[in-house]
């Protein structure tokens, strides 16, 4: 069954969250409206939605209350509508770059590969919305890491992959952004290649430019900045784990992206001023990025950590850090 979209700010009350939920409330909230689910808030997979703003997990609902109820269709077995058999005798694995959660932003190639395959295998920050435009529908396979929830190796995905295309099927491995960008696509590709599974990439729009973007941030503009620099902040610099040298990065004088680095955001900031960059130095931290729960922040790369907090800022998000975040001028300003 396909999910029809209720108008543009309807309230609608997903039940019986089953194995399509998180689908099915991404293609909701992508058609604009406004979403509860009756379930848990203790489920992963429903708190990591309610921590983006999502949608809001509710105990009891009140019926009358809705414009449109629904279910998860896959809930009750006997209605999932899987793609039963492999569509080819020759498997392959694609690799998709989804973009940063808009719909709109997963590439034409990437949809083209979408609609033609068997078993999808998806992260959370995948665009799942568009999974449910897909007829028939094919198997999905939801890995990678929901905060507090499901983790899966990354060995155990490659195995999922390899196995999956090894008995015919045509995989699409469906990722957040670009997945050569922190998405360990490489490593998917080579266990591919070794167990001679043929397997190509479709780049995706990656957060790392889109993000800053979406929030009115150019991460390169002539005479202000000759470049950018991506990096991890998923261990701080003063962590015995870290192996970036962010005292070259303070001094590069390029636009610095940080991904995956809300927690440590504080510590990154207070050694880039210690090793040269001015604690007056714009900076903007962006979450969500695409979704309807965009929100961002902006300020001195001094306060930054803090507004970012304050900000309600939580992963997944961006920070950008660079004379940049304030050249855009603002429509109406000129
Ligand atoms: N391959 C992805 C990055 C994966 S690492 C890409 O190219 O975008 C995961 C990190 O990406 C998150 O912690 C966050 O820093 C960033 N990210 C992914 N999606 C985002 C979004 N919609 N808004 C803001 N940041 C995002």
């Amino acid at each position: 069954m396909r999910i029809e979209i209720p108008g543009d700010g309807a309230l609608v009350l997903v039940r019986e969250a089953g194995p399509r939920v998180a689908e099915i409330l991404h293609r909701l909230t992508d058609g604009g409206a406004r979403v509860h689910v009756e379930g848990s808030a203790t489920d992963p997979v429903l708190a990591d939605l309610a921590s983006r703003n999502l949608v809001q997990v509710v105990g009891e609902p009140d019926l009358s209350a809705y414009d449109v109820v629904l279910r998860d269709p896959l809930a009750r077995p006997a209605e999932s509508a899987v793609r039963p058999a492999p569509s080819s005798g020759s498997g392959q694995v694609v690799l998709v770059g989804g973009g940063p959660g808009d719909p709109g932003l997963l590439t034409l190639a990437g949809m083209a590969a979408l609609r033609e395959a068997d078993v999808v295998v998806c992260d959370r920050l995948a665009p799942l919305g568009v999974l449910e435009e897909l007829e028939p529908r094919p198997l999905v396979i939801h890995v990678g890491k929901i905060p507090k929830g499901q983790f899966t190796p990354q060995e155990q995905i490659n195995a999922i992959l390899v196995e999956q295309a090894l008995a015919g099927r045509s995989v699409v491995r469906l990722k957040g952004g670009d997945s050569f960008v922190f998405g360990r696509g490489g490593e998917e590709w080579n266990a591919c290649v070794q167990a001679g599974v043929p397997v190509r990439v479709i780049p995706g729009v990656t957060s790392s430019i889109a993000a800053p973007e979406l929030a009115g941030v150019p991460v390169t503009h002539r005479n202000l900045t000759q470049g950018f620099v991506v990096v991890s902040g998923h261990v701080a610099p003063d962590d015995a784990r870290n192996d970036v040298d962010w005292s070259a990065i303070a001094q590069t004088k390029l636009t610095i992206v940080v991904l995956m680095g809300v927690r440590t955001l504080g510590a990154i900031a207070t050694y880039l001023i210690e090793h040269g960059l001015d604690a007056q130095t714009p900076a903007a931290s962006i979450a969500d990025a695409g979704m309807p729960s965009q929100r961002s922040v902006t300020g001195a790369l001094g306060e930054i950590a803090e507004l970012t907090r304050s900000g309600g800022i939580r992963p997944p998000a961006v920070t950008v850090i660079g004379p940049t975040v304030n050249v855009l001028l603002q429509p109406g300003s000129g």
